[in-house]
């Protein structure tokens, strides 16, 4: 049980498919971009898939 599990997930591939916040559909290989915290329903973290990113010059949370 000490084989490396971080082959996969790590090597600058999409996040994964989600509901992207800017262009209002699911999209594949979203990255979160914000979350607020109001606690006021499931709305609160924004994805952005990545032609939304370009187009919105949108940094990703874990990027910044
Ligand atoms: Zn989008």
């Amino acid at each position: 049980m000490d084989e490396s599990t971080q082959t996969e997930s790590e090597q600058g591939t999409p996040t994964g498919y989600g509901f992207c916040s800017w262009h209002q559909r699911f999209a594949a290989g979203v990255r979160l971009i914000n979350h607020i915290e109001q606690g006021s329903g499931p709305g609160g973290v924004q994805y952005a898939c990545q032609p939304c990113r370009i187009q919105y010059n949108l940094v990703p949370f874990a990027d910044r």
